[in-house]
């Protein structure tokens, strides 16, 4: 007998050991295996509201008797009979509560919503890959900006990526949001549009503190009410506290298609880029504060050129003109590249120099080492290179920081947070980050 078997994982309760206050799980139903087709196996499917999320194994291999699946299963995925579905059951979730067990019920359906921007969007990609692993059977959906979507399209852990359309209504997102009845909601960007969105997708929601009270005083007074250290990338954890979730300790990641990276090597190959290591320069940055002058960069293009390196550079539509101040040093994708071909680029190279931009956090996402610039920007904002090879190049001035994103002039008069690097200091740093 010839079709397709469906195959339902474990679901889960707690059980509360009153005696020593411990908690442990206890399947509630083993797995069943049955035909796609067959109303009697769906029913309880059905039931658990988990028809269509991916947690149910499709194969189109010939049906194995119900006395194989055993064996069945060890062929298809050996992990599936371990991992779990949650069920939502008010009781259990009190229980929980009541013992202050950690891990949470009901958790089957995860938004995670952060629209922009590079940056931001690849840093959570460490909380993106806490909840796959502690959360395997959970339905992750990613919502971002189309234009942004190309950053976690191609995550596997996600589960799906929904796009907010440009010129479409934030009801209209939320309708689509609906439909998926998300069991837990992650606002991970803390604005005025992801709160209202909130208010138009009902399902628990958690946020984190973007620190904006401590970053103004350290701006309009350089006091320091931060406290301990902490990145973008951890902050994202405490929307998540109620998942059991903690960070792992390893990098962003930025997955690349194939095309993309065949497109980038295409790119190398014309150039005959391909033979020499590659440096990546990033020179492009939103606010004239941010951006080392580019008399620097052009100096750096012949140090390293001398040093044997190809040298490409990369930014957007904005930066093409300083690409082509570095014409006869290096050739330019400013402008050219999607993100997911630049990422493809930064994969291919041995280090990347960047400011405080997203290109930063997309070369770390590809496991690229990365010199980063630093000037109006600080650590206590949290977005130094993440858990990743990098060296951060910066200067202790008075006047440090003065703004939260950079501005269009310096309010010194000087610059001299950028200016004061100098190219032998980027140059030593590439040198110690590839050695
Ligand atoms: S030199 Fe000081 S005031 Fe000027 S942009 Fe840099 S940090 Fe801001």
């Amino acid at each position: 007998m010839a079709g397709v078997w469906q195959i339902k994982r474990y679901f889960a309760n707690r059980k509360v050991d009153k005696q020593n206050g411990e908690s442990e799980r206890t399947p509630l139903i083993d797995y069943e295996v049955g035909m796609e087709d067959s109303p009697k196996n769906l029913i309880p499917l059905r039931a658990w509201n988990v028809v269509g999320c991916s947690e149910i194994l499709h194969t189109s291999q010939p049906a194995v008797p119900k006395a194989s699946v055993d064996q069945h299963l060890e062929q298809t995925d050996v992990d599936l009979r371990h991992r779990f579905i949650e069920r939502r059951s008010n009781r259990a979730c009190l229980l929980a509560k009541r013992s202050g067990a950690s891990v949470p019920l009901g958790v089957t359906c995860i938004l995670l919503v952060r629209f922009s921007s590079i940056g931001d969007v690849l840093l959570t990609t460490p909380l993106v890959r806490s909840l796959r692993t502690r959360h395997p059977a959970a339905r992750l959906v990613f919502v971002t900006k189309r234009a942004l979507a190309p950053l976690v399209v191609d995550n596997p852990r996600l589960s799906e990526v929904v796009a907010l359309e440009p010129g479409e209504s934030l009801r209209t997102l939320a309708r689509r949001l609906s439909a998926l009845r998300p069991t837990t909601g992650l606002d991970l960007h803390g604005s005025l549009r992801s709160a209202a969105l909130r208010l138009f997708v009902r399902c628990p929601w958690r946020g984190y503190s973007k620190r904006k009270l401590a970053r103004r005083v350290l701006i309009a007074t350089k006091i320091d009410l931060y406290g301990r250290r902490v990145g973008v990338a951890e902050r994202y954890f405490e929307a998540a506290a109620g998942l059991d979730v903690r960070p792992d300790g390893g990098p962003p990641e930025f997955f690349v298609a194939a095309a993309a990276r065949e497109r980038a090597a295409r790119w190398l190959a014309e150039r005959r880029l391909d033979g020499a290591p590659l440096a990546v320069l990033a020179p492009g940055a939103a606010h004239f504060t941010k951006r080392w002058p580019p008399d620097r960069w052009v100096a750096l293009a012949e140090r390293l050129r001398a040093a044997g390196y190809g040298l490409a550079v990369v930014g957007g539509p904005d930066d093409r003109a300083v690409a082509q101040a570095l014409a006869s040093h290096a050739a330019s994708t400013a402008g050219d590249f999607a993100l997911q071909e630049t990422g493809a680029l930064l994969a291919r190279a041995r280090v990347a120099i960047s400011g405080d931009t997203g290109v930063m956090h997309m070369a770390t996402g590809v496991g690229t080492p990365v010199v980063a610039l630093f000037g109006p920007t600080v650590e206590q904002f949290g977005f130094f290179p993440y858990a990743a090879r990098a060296a951060v190049l910066q200067r202790d001035l008075d006047c440090r920081p003065c703004s939260a994103m950079g501005g269009p002039r310096c309010p010194m008069g000087h610059h001299r947070c950028l200016r004061d690097i100098g190219v032998e200091d980027v140059a030593a740093a590439v040198e110690r980050l590839v050695a």
